[in-house]
């Protein structure tokens, strides 16, 4: 019965998001956007959208993901149909009201730390803002280095949206 702190929960969860999108962004092309679903509900559980550049690149990402397991489950991999990410999401979710919590029919999209926004979203521009690497000068360093890809539910990866429901 361990606590896990906010800010523990906060740096699993970045880590896990800078480990998926590098790996993505080096292997099949420049990345435009990635967000990643909160939710419990069946349909959107452990969702991972990643808008790419370039749509060879996507098509690429989808046929090899597909072939890759990821925290011990297969990666299910398609195109997605959602266009505009607007539509989808909770507002409520994003004042921080839903009621729903995981549950709710409408994405969830949980953000990321500003610094590693910053750090990602800038790094295919050469690194023009500090060189490429990360600096995290007002956190301390990460405890563990190793992390563990095994044992949370958010690890299925499902690039799809099926109809939402109410
Ligand atoms: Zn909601």
């Amino acid at each position: 019965m361990n606590q896990v702190s906010d800010e523990e929960m906060q740096e699993h969860y970045d880590n896990f998001f800078e480990d998926v999108f590098v790996e993505c962004e080096d292997k099949y092309g420049e990345i435009e956007e990635m967000n990643v679903c909160d939710n419990l509900g069946d349909h959107l559980v452990g969702n991972v959208y990643i808008k790419f550049r370039r749509e060879e690149d996507a098509e690429k990402a989808v046929t090899d993901l597909n072939n890759r397991w990821f925290g011990g489950r297969p990666i299910y991999a398609e195109l997605s149909p959602v266009t505009d990410f607007r539509e989808a999401c909770c507002r409520q979710y994003e004042v921080g009201e839903c009621t729903r919590s995981g549950f709710c029919n409408f994405m969830h999209l949980k953000p990321i730390s500003r610094e590693l926004r910053r750090y990602l979203y800038s790094r295919r521009r050469g690194g023009a803002i500090g060189g490429g690497r990360r600096s995290r000068s007002n956190t301390p360093p990460p405890k563990q280095r190793r992390r563990s890809r095994s044992r949370s539910r958010d690890k299925r990866r499902r690039d799809r949206s099926r109809d939402k429901r109410r």
